[in-house]
């Protein structure tokens, strides 16, 4: 077993203090009792007064009139009582109808969306980092899929204990008050404990060693089925190795249930056997043995006793279930407060000095990702003027997305400094400082939203409309839009409307870039703006974006050194580091390395041998 497997196995095994585990649960509790008081009370209220009414109707009435019918007593008295019961549970059961299909799903939507709001406000405050290391990661992806429904799961959890332990004590009232030696069969399934413990032991073990089948079998289907996999999964042999990997994935499934199913069965059978043939039969057997021969118990007694035997037993069964739930809730709310309470390192300090626009200054930077071996930066010192135009180049994994990262302050460096206008950026108040920043990466996203909306990046109206074609028309995306049918109000993507325009990804990096001229702020900063575009328009756009962002300072990442050209100052990264600098005439000059890779592009472009650097 290696040391990663060791330390997940370890991880499994943990166990909370009672303490901690009662607070995880109160903590739900709170989230629910601060979205409504109302709500969390009457959702307990409605079970206080169904469990013992259902108890009523179920067992007591019954017996009460077989009883009566035996004790020949008038029939007017037992029709009262009827009717006196049944108006009573219509009446509750109207009620907690309304309660439970007309108020509980919105309450429900509300308590899940305020918890959601606290993860999704949190999710965006941490740091990039967490997003790379995989035990934090971990646990916001569980806390992001299943903290909506848990709040809920432990409140009804909540709800079956309350309901199970009413129904349990007037069942077992009623039984000790007909003839105490019954309550002996109904404990009688607690004897099967070491059968349960043992039952629950091999499910757990079967669930975890499931899991990762799960997961296999989940990403595969998604590949036969998702646009994103569509094409490459029509080439070559992919659809054939898929397929090969679902079989891999089902024989695993076969196996494992090869290892655990016969058990399970047994300890299920051996359950069973206990409740039904020992608890239940067992109670009748004792029950009609009193009622014929001892002549003990009334027939009313006896038929109670075949109703509520099997009662208690289950709900013996399901208190005992209800609480291993309480592990399972309290483990899973760990990591959701875990993550809710998490204290970001790159914090937007209320009270720190607004930040001032000015020259960029890296001072002997270094940068190394989470987990990584090595420096990703290594010493980087660079100052960018006020308004200046420059441009980042080099080899692929050079460092140049990784600078760009650190400016807007996505990482702070391992050590050195970043500045601007002379004053460290970590000084300034973080909101302020990225306010000055408006990028364009290379990741761009579009969202299935109106494309009015993907320019703006915000809600809009009519008054908008203007400012959105101007800037469509700069980044040359206006005549596709306009021969949409909608124009600028047309959604994109077809996730939520049929009629949604399917951009391709040179269109929708040209939507991504209107961006950038929609809303003017004193740094741009254009990762690969262009990767998309074909060459034309990629010069097109640059004039534009040059001429909108004048006063501006723009750094911009272009592997096609033909657009760095008109830099006022190109910084050539190799491995982490600045090896070249200085205006395009003056590296040509100096014939190094840029010198070398612009050569080496031009021929690309003039249909000479040899390949991109790509
Ligand atoms: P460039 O933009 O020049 O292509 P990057 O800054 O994206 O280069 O990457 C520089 C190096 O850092 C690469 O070797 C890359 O593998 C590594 N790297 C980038 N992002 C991460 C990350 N999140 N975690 C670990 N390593 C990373």
């Amino acid at each position: 077993m290696n040391k990663k497997e060791k330390a997940q196995k370890k991880e499994k095994k943990k166990k909370l203090p009672l303490r901690r585990s009662a607070s995880n649960i109160t903590f739900a509790l709170r989230e629910v009792w601060h979205v409504s008081a109302a709500y969390f009370v009457i959702y307990y209220l409605v079970t206080l007064i169904y469990a013992p009414l259902d108890f009523l109707t179920d067992s007591f009435l019954l017996r009460m009139i077989v009883n009566k019918v035996e004790g020949n007593e008038s029939i007017t008295s037992i029709i009262v009582y009827i009717i006196v019961i049944a108006s009573f549970a219509i009446a509750v059961d109207l009620l907690s109808g309304m309660y439970w299909r007309v108020i509980s799903p919105g309450m429900y939507e509300r308590i899940s969306a305020s918890i959601e709001r606290k993860l999704f406000k949190k999710a965006s405050s941490v740091e990039l980092a967490c997003y790379e290391t995989p035990a934090f990661y971990d646990k916001y992806m569980k806390a992001m899929e299943g903290a909506r429904d848990r709040i809920m799961r432990v409140m009804n959890t909540i709800d079956n204990l309350i309901w199970r332990t009413v129904t349990l004590l007037c069942n077992s009232f009623l039984l000790f008050f007909i003839d105490p030696v019954l309550i002996i069969f109904g404990l009688l399934p607690l004897l099967l404990g070491f059968v349960r413990r043992w039952q629950n032991r091999l499910n757990k073990k079967y669930y975890d060693e499931k899991k990762p089948i799960d997961r296999r079998v989940a990403y595969v289907r998604r590949t036969f089925y998702l646009n994103e996999y569509s094409k490459e999964m029509r080439i070559g042999g992919m659809y054939s190795r898929m397929l090969k990997e679902l079989n891999h994935t089902y024989k695993d499934f076969k196996a494992l249930m090869k290892r655990y199913g016969f058990r399970i069965a047994i300890a299920n059978y051996i359950q069973r056997i206990g409740l039904e043939v020992v608890t239940i039969l067992g109670a009748m057997f004792y029950a009609v043995w009193c009622t014929v021969y001892r002549g003990s118990m009334t027939i009313g007694d006896c038929i109670v006793i075949l109703n509520s035997i099997g009662t208690i037993s289950y709900c013996l069964n399901s208190l005992v279930q209800n609480f291993a739930e309480f592990g399972e809730h309290s483990l899973f709310l760990e990591d959701v407060r875990y993550f809710l309470d998490y204290e970001p390192k790159i914090k937007d300090e209320e009270n720190a000095p607004v930040a001032r626009y000015g020259d960029i200054e890296l001072e002997n930077v270094f940068f190394r990702y989470e987990g990584a071996e090595v420096d990703t930066l290594k010493g980087v010192s660079m100052k960018i003027k006020k308004g200046e135009h420059v441009a980042l180049v080099g080899q692929n994994g050079s460092g140049k997305t990784t600078l760009v990262k650190l400016l807007l302050r996505l990482y702070d460096p391992t050590s050195g400094t970043v500045k601007m206008d002379g004053e460290d950026i970590k000084d300034y108040r973080l909101s302020t400082y990225r306010d000055s920043f408006n990028c364009v990466f290379q990741d761009f996203k579009v969202f299935s939203m109106s494309v009015k909306e993907n320019v703006l990046l915000r809600r809009c109206d009519d008054s908008d409309d203007e400012l959105v074609v101007s800037s469509l028309k700069e980044s040359g995306a206006y005549d596709k839009i306009m021969s949409l049918d909608n124009g600028i109000n047309s959604t994109l993507t077809r996730e939520f409307d049929d009629n949604g325009a399917n951009l391709s990804i040179g269109e929708q990096q040209k939507v991504s870039l209107a961006r950038v001229f929609a809303d003017s702020t004193p740094v741009v900063i254009l990762d690969e703006p262009s990767s998309a575009l074909d060459p034309i328009a990629e010069h097109k756009m640059f004039e534009n974006m040059m001429r909108a962002s004048k006063g501006s300072t723009v750094i911009f990442i272009s592997h096609r050194l033909s657009s760095a050209v008109d830099a006022d100052r190109i910084f050539l990264l190799e491995n982490g580091e600045i090896a070249e600098s200085g205006t395009h005439h003056e590296l040509m000059q100096k014939k190094g390395k840029y010198e070398a890779m612009f050569t080496f592009q031009a021929q690309n472009y003039l249909g000479k041998e040899g390949e991109g650097n790509e």
